[in-house]
């Protein structure tokens, strides 16, 4: 718990609580976790805890470059702590959803036709290894 403290004080973010809670899950579980999720494991931890307060501590990991937000299928927002440059790959059965090492087969430049580039979003989709051997 202390060096999430420690984290989030480095980001200019007091370190609440609720907010080293949602730090820790997003952590430890590297699913790519909803709001929904997050909010449903945390409740028995933290009773005063509303989804709100969840939804505004992602937004603002998100703003502070804590965590990144994906929105796959256009369905609900996911949580991802794995702030450095990946593609996610997304299982047609099971509906898991990987971090995958894009870099051997993209390279996305700095800055295209003038624009500066600072995130980018590759998403895959099939089946996942442990669906095919199934
Ligand atoms: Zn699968
Ligand atoms: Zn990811």
């Amino acid at each position: 718990m202390e060096q999430y403290k420690e984290y989030l004080q480095s980001k200019g973010i007091s370190p609440s609580y609720q907010r080293l809670k949602i730090l820790e899950y997003l952590d430890l579980h590297r699913t790519h976790p909803t709001v929904d999720e997050i909010y449903t494991a945390l409740l028995p931890h933290i009773p005063t805890l509303s989804k709100t307060t969840v939804y505004n501590t992602l937004s603002l990991f998100v703003q502070e470059g804590l965590a990144t937000m994906l929105v796959l299928d256009n369905v609900e927002a996911r949580f991802d702590i794995t702030v450095h440059p990946h593609g996610h790959f997304t299982c047609t059965q099971c509906g898991k959803v990987y971090d995958i090492d894009v870099t051997p087969f993209v390279h996305i430049p700095n800055t295209i036709d003038g624009h500066t580039i600072q995130y980018y979003q590759i998403a895959l989709k099939g089946i996942c290894k442990d669906c095919a051997s199934h």
